[in-house]
C-alpha cells in the first residue's frame, strides 16, 4: 500500500481483552480488532480529511492496517483536481481491488460516482469529500465495530438525551425542497438519506438497548431514498431499498412503536396507511401542513401542495378509522387574506386534525419569503392566532371526547409520587397530550398498559389501567 500515508498500524494480531465473566472470575477473551487500509491521494485539504477519518476510526477501536492484505477494508480518499489525478485516483482504486477486493472510495473524484464504477463496479461505497460520516457509516457496513461493554465508554447504541423508553431514529439530513419561510435547506444542505440498513441496524441497536418507541424524523420523512435512487442494501441477508414504504415494514418488524414524523402527503404514503391499518406502525401521521389554501400554499412552495389533502385524509381515514394527525400551521404568511384564513379555520374542522400546533409567521433572515408583499399587520396575525387555538382546542375535545369509554394502550412516561403520566398511541412525547392513569399496581417508565378512558378535557385523558 505505497500510498497509504496511515503510517500509526498496530500489529495485525488479535486483541486480547481481559474483563470479568457472569461469575465475577476474570477471563480474556480474544478478539479480532477490525483493520482498515488508507490509501490517501491529492493534496493537504485531502490529507487532513484522511487524519479526521483515521482519528474516527481509531477511537472507535479500528486498527490501520499497513498492507492490503492485513486489512479488512481499504478506504482510498482520492484526488479529482485534474485529470491527471482522475487517473491516478483510479489506478490507486483498482490495485486496492485487485489486492484485497473490498474497497470504499472517498474524497473530490467521488463526486463522479458513475466514472468509478464503470472503472470498478465492485466498490463497496462512493462518497464526496469531507464526508466523514458517510465513510464511517460504509466502514461500518463492511467490517463492524468491536463492542465491549466493560472497555468502551459508549454503548453500542450511543449516548441519548430522552428517557430509555423511546429515542429519535434520524434517517436523512437535509432537503430537497425550497419552502419560502425555510432557510434549513440552506444550512443543511440537500437531501442525504442514509442506507436502508443503517437506519435499520441503528434501531435493532435501540430496541435491543430497551426503547420501546422508535420516533422517525428527518427534515422530510416521505422523501427518504430519492437522493440515492432508493439504493438497496443487506438486511438481515435480504436486500432492503431505501423507500418510505420498504423502511416502515422493517421498522415494524422490530417490535417497537414506530411513530412517524415529518411526512409530506406525496401519494406514496398511502401505502404507509396500510402498514397502520396492520398495527404495524403506529396510526400516527406528523404532517407539517402550514396552511390550507392552495394561495398560501403556494406562495409557500409546500412540497405536495398540489394534493387534495382534505379529500386524501378522508381517504386515509376509511382505511385506518384510527388514524390521529398531528400537525403545525403558520398565520400571517405574507399576502394571506381573510378568505385564505377562513378557508384554513374550515378545512381544519373537516379535516378533524387531531393535534395542532400554530405560529404568528415571523420573517427569518435569508429567506425569500422576506420579498413577498402584502405583510400581515401584527395585530391580525394575533387574532388569527388566537382564533386558530381555538377551532383547534374544540377539534380536540370532540376527538377526545369520543374515547372515553374504551380500553386504549398506554405507555408510561413518568411516575412521580403517585401521579402517572402516559401516553396513547395518537399521542407522541413532548408534543401532544397525556394520558393521565390511575394503577394499583406499582408502574414504571416505558411499562405498557390497557387502561379505559375515563374521561377527557380539551387535550388530555384520564383513564384507569384494567390489566
Ligand atoms: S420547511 Fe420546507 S424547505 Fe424547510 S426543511 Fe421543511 S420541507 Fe425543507
Amino acid at each position: 500500500m505505497n500510498k497509504t500515508s496511515a503510517n500509526s498500524a498496530p500489529k495485525a494480531s488479535a486483541n486480547q481483552v481481559a474483563r470479568h465473566d457472569a461469575a465475577g472470575s476474570r477471563s480474556t477473551i480474544a478478539k479480532a480488532t477490525p483493520k482498515v487500509g488508507f490509501v490517501s491521494l491529492g493534496c493537504p485539504k485531502a490529507l487532513v480529511d484522511s487524519e479526521r477519518i483515521i482519528t474516527r476510526l481509531r477511537a472507535e477501536g479500528y486498527a490501520i492496517a499497513s498492507d492490503y492484505d492485513g486489512a479488512d477494508v481499504v478506504v482510498v480518499n482520492t484526488c479529482g483536481f485534474l485529470d491527471s489525478a482522475k487517473q491516478e485516483s483510479l489506478e490507486a482504486i483498482g490495485e486496492a481491488m485487485n489486492a484485497n477486493g473490498r474497497v470504499i472510495v472517498t474524497g473530490c473524484f467521488g463526486v463522479e460516482e458513475d466514472r468509478i464504477r464503470d472503472a470498478h463496479p465492485g466498490v463497496l461505497a462512493v462518497t464526496g469529500p469531507h464526508q466523514y460520516e458517510r465513510v464511517m457509516e460504509a466502514v461500518h457496513d463492511a467490517v463492524p465495530p468491536l463492542h465491549d461493554p466493560f472497555v468502551d465508554l459508549v454503548p453500542p447504541e450511543g449516548l441519548r438525551l430522552t428517557p430509555r423508553h423511546y429515542a429519535y431514529l434520524k434517517i436523512s439530513e437535509g432537503c430537497n425542497n425550497r419552502c419560502s419561510f425555510c432557510i434549513i435547506p440552506s444550512l443543511r444542505g440537500d437531501l442525504a438519506s442514509r442506507p436502508a440498513n443503517h437506519v435499520l441496524a441503528e434501531a435493532e441497536r435501540l430496541v435491543t438497548a430497551g426503547v420501546k418507541e422508535l420516533l422517525v424524523i428527518s427534515q422530510d420523512t416521505s422523501a427518504y431514498g430519492v437522493d440515492i435512487k432508493y439504493a438497496e442494501s443487506t438486511w438481515k441477508g435480504r436486500a432492503l431499498k431505501a423507500r418510505f414504504y420498504d423502511l416502515c415494514a422493517a421498522l415494524g418488524d422490530l417490535g417497537a412503536w414506530v411513530r412517524l414524523h415529518y411526512v409530506y402527503p406525496y401519494p406514496h404514503v398511502d401505502d404507509a396507511i396500510g402498514l397502520m391499518a396492520e398495527g404495524k406502525i403506529l396510526p400516527y401521521l406528523d404532517i407539517p401542513f402550514q396552511h390550507a389554501s392552495p394561495r398560501v400554499l403556494k406562495a409557500m412552495r409546500r412540497p405536495a401542495a398540489q394534493e387534495k389533502t382534505a379529500e386524501r385524509i378522508r381517504r386515509w381515514r376509511q382505511m385506518c378509522p384510527d388514524l390521529a394527525i398531528r400537525s403545525t400551521f403558520i398565520v400571517g404568511f405574507p399576502g394571506e387574506t381573510d378568505e385564505d384564513f377562513e378557508f384554513l379555520l374550515a378545512w381544519l374542522r373537516e379535516s378533524k386534525i387531531n393535534r395542532a400546533g400554530c405560529f404568528k409567521y415571523e420573517a427569518v433572515e435569508g429567506a425569500r419569503a422576506n420579498a413577498l408583499p402584502d405583510a400581515v399587520p401584527e395585530s391580525v396575525k394575533e387574532e388569527r392566532w388566537h382564533r386558530f387555538m381555538e377551532a383547534q382546542r374544540e377539534v380536540s375535545a370532540e376527538l377526545l371526547e369520543e374515547r372515553v369509554g374504551e380500553v386504549i394502550d398506554v405507555v408510561v412516561d413518568t411516575v412521580d409520587q403517585g401521579e402517572i403520566v402516559g401516553r396513547s398511541k395518537w399521542d407522541a412525547p413532548e408534543i401532544d397530550g397525556s394520558v393521565l392513569l390511575e394503577s394499583a399496581r406499582d408502574l414504571h417508565p416505558g411499562d405498557r398498559v390497557r387502561a379505559k378512558v375515563l374521561r377527557a378535557d380539551d387535550y388530555d385523558l384520564w383513564a384507569e389501567c384494567v390489566d
